[in-house]
């Protein structure tokens, strides 16, 4: 397989260096608090059938991999809640499993592979919270030093998270937006490789992991040992719910059915669903409107509250090619979602996992029972206890005996 960079607005090639985050040319015309412009995608060329190793189609050697398991994250095949709701091809791919607990792994440990193959060592990068914590576990499996730059509002679970394996945090005095700006600026100055979502290509490519595991996962046979016919296949990958905020994660799911459809083994690209909060909403505006504006957004599900999504430009353009969808919930239907799930899974995502969730709960009355829907959960429940704390309600009185309970 050959490997190039592929500007997602003019389409230039580029070779695949370190020095080259964004198209020298698109990028010319940045503005400030817009989208990046210029956005570089990984391109494939060459051939594969189904039985291809998933490390066959990413751009660097699995030599330089590090060393712990990312990806290959279960699907889960949720009987109760298939019941209850009735979409009997109802999938949950649970991504909180991955090492670092957040689907932001499979982003770090390609850009980690990537530096190590280029003897960069030093790592930085701005992150709500999973991003970071993310370089940080990854980096210090690869032996590699990692600087991180997150907002004060970051939930505690992944600062601390961050720092127990050993990475550089700054806090910054403002939002994720703020952070991200402030990162740039460090490793224009500092040298090494920046990992912030979307400026590196590896955080999109890496990311299209995902969708190359569904199709294994889901092609190969169903879990409950059947093998799925032709018709079904392509059925299979009907509907994916997957929660937005840079939309790094969207582009990466998008890229993995792309390079999938190239080869020939799939015939269509899946409907993909974006969820949003409703208060942070900046995709779903520009959905309608067409135009990004830098609105400042709040929303307890931290890992999607995002200003400016940095790939906006990007994820939007997939989104409209691919006939995709965008949706927003609200703060309250995040939580009420999130606690449902565990009752009837079994499974704790963050609040941005449960928004997937929430999204596919509002859209269901819409959608055909039949249809095989995947939904994300990109993060795990323990990352931000104080959120799901509003979900539940907390014991109110110590007991001493049996007695004072019977
Ligand atoms: C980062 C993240 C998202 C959103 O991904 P984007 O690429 O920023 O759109 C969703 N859920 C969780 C748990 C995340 O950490």
């Amino acid at each position: 397989m050959e490997f190039k960079y592929c500007c997602s607005i003019c389409n230039k090639n580029f070779n695949i260096v370190p020095e080259l985050n964004l198209c020298p040319d698109c990028s010319k015309n940045q503005q400030p608090d817009q989208p990046l412009l210029g956005v570089l995608e990984v391109k494939l060329k060459g051939i594969a059938d189904e039985t291809f190793a998933i490390s066959d189609l990413l751009p660097v050697e699995p030599e330089y991999f590090p060393p712990l398991p990312v990806g290959n994250t279960p699907l889960w095949e949720p009987a109760n809640l298939r019941q209850k709701t009735g979409f009997k091809n109802l999938f949950i791919k649970d991504d909180g499993s991955n090492p670092t607990s957040s689907f932001k792994d499979r982003a770090s440990f390609l850009v980690s592979a990537f530096a190590k193959k280029f003897n960069i060592n030093d790592i930085s990068l701005a992150s709500t919270g999973n991003a970071g914590s993310s370089m940080a576990g990854i980096g210090a499996a690869a032996g590699q030093s990692v600087t991180l730059f997150l907002p004060k509002t970051a939930p505690k679970a992944k600062l601390v998270q961050a720092l127990q394996y050993g990475a550089k945090v700054f806090q910054v005095d403002g939002n994720y937006d703020m952070a991200y700006d402030i990162s740039l600026a460090y490793s224009q100055k500092k040298g090494g490789m920046n990992r912030n979502t979307a400026y590196n290509p590896m955080t999109i490519e890496g990311k299209k992991t995902v969708s190359l595991e569904l199709f294994k996962q889901l092609g190969q046979s169903n879990l409950n040992g059947t093998k799925l016919n032709k018709s079904e296949l392509n059925r299979a990958r009907d509907i994916v719910f997957v929660s937005v905020g840079d939309g790094c994660i969207l582009a990466g799911v998008y890229k993995g059915f792309r390079d999938l459809k190239q080869l020939g083994l799939i015939r269509d690209i899946p409907k993909i669903v974006a969820v949003q909060a409703k208060t942070s909403d900046a995709l779903f505006r520009a959905y309608t409107t067409g135009k990004f504006e830098n609105i400042p957004t709040t929303t307890i599900a931290d890992s999607i509250c995002v200003d400016v999504p940095r790939n906006g430009i990007h994820a939007l353009a997939q989104i409209k090619q691919y006939n995709g969808e965008v949706m927003t919930v609200t703060d309250d239907e995040i939580i009420q979602a999130q606690a449902s799930l565990s009752r009837t899974t079994g499974l704790f995502t963050e609040p941005a996992g449960a928004a997937a969730f929430a999204g596919f709960l509002k859209a269901a009355p819409g959608l055909d029972p039949d249809a095989l829907i995947v939904i994300l959960t990109t993060g795990n429940g323990l990352k931000d206890i104080a959120s799901a704390s509003l979900g539940i309600s907390m014991p109110q009185t110590l007991i001493h005996s049996v007695d004072d309970i019977l």
